[in-house]
């Protein structure tokens, strides 16, 4: 594995230069010498299995990595027998065009605790994970991994340590890590090099430090207020956190994560400014 860097969704840049297709995204993310590009499933799964194909080829063509980001109804903290029900549809489904992509990652939010014990929900999505896992074995797609994220508001499931247990259960799962979300959630803690570095010492001692090789990683500045994440901002706008505090650790661990940059609007120039962070650090 190499560190690979790109955008998640298509950037107002790339409609700017007169591009319309997705299919198109590759070579304009490449063209900046970026590497990844996160498609977005999040408000439903409708692509069609022939341009997922051609997507695909692009990407391989470009040398650009392909993840898909899940609808973003996926609830596996419902109590709810059709909530659990349509949830494990959607990631099905996003595994589904994963596949057709070639794409190997499948990033979702775990699910909302509002008004219900944390424990409870958390052991409510790990059943759901359990059984989504076995009829991805039964059908043979196990070429993918499902990515829970981390998360940036209190009452939803998906902490640091939440996603590392439940990534413990299967080699299916590998964490999706937003450090803008977790540092929302942790009030700033992680705005230091010390405080980055806690986060890949958690997880290189929850998991094996291999998981490091291969991490998935979001990063975008995210305003914050008492109750977590507020919204995604732009490194222009000077919100943290900053990527130069997650560089010294990245290298110390010889880290090979594919990172996402989500910025509202400037994902793909906000991914180069952290490349460049990197290849400078
Ligand atoms: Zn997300």
């Amino acid at each position: 594995m190499k560190i690979r860097f790109g955008a998640a969704g298509n950037p107002d840049s790339f409609y700017a230069a007169g591009y319309r297709s997705s299919l198109q995204m590759p070579a304009y993310l490449a063209s900046l010498g970026l590497n990844a590009y996160e498609y977005q499933l999040s408000r439903g799964v409708r692509i069609s299995e022939k341009m997922a194909r051609q997507l695909g080829e692009e990407a391989v063509k470009h040398d650009v990595l392909l993840s898909v980001h899940a609808p973003y109804y996926i609830n596996f903290a419902s109590p709810d027998p059709q909530i659990q029900a349509s949830s494990r549809e959607h990631l099905l489904k996003s595994v589904e065009a994963a596949r057709w992509l070639g794409a190997q990652r499948v990033v979702f939010h775990p699910g909302g605790a509002a008004r219900m014990e944390r424990e409870t929900a958390v052991q409510l999505v790990k059943e759901r994970l359990q059984e989504v896992i076995a009829i991805l074995e039964d059908r043979g797609w196990t070429d993918v991994y499902l990515c829970p994220e981390t998360m940036g508001k209190k009452n939803q499931v998906g902490t640091l340590a939440e996603v590392i247990e439940f990534c413990q259960f299967s080699p299916m799962l590998l964490p999706c890590v937003d450090f803008g979300h977790l540092n929302a959630l942790l009030q700033g803690e992680l705005e230091t090099e010390a405080g980055m570095n806690r986060v890949l010492e958690d997880l290189a001692a929850g998991l094996g430090p291999d998981v490091l090789s291969k991490l998935h990683v979001h990063f975008s500045p995210v305003e914050y207020t008492t109750g977590g994440e507020k919204r995604h901002a732009t490194v222009a706008d000077g919100i943290p956190p900053d990527f130069r505090w997650l560089v010294p650790g990245l290298k110390a661990w010889k880290a090979t994560p594919v990172i996402i940059c989500e910025s509202a609007g400037t994902q793909a120039e906000d991914a180069c400014h952290y490349r460049d962070l990197y290849l400078e650090g």
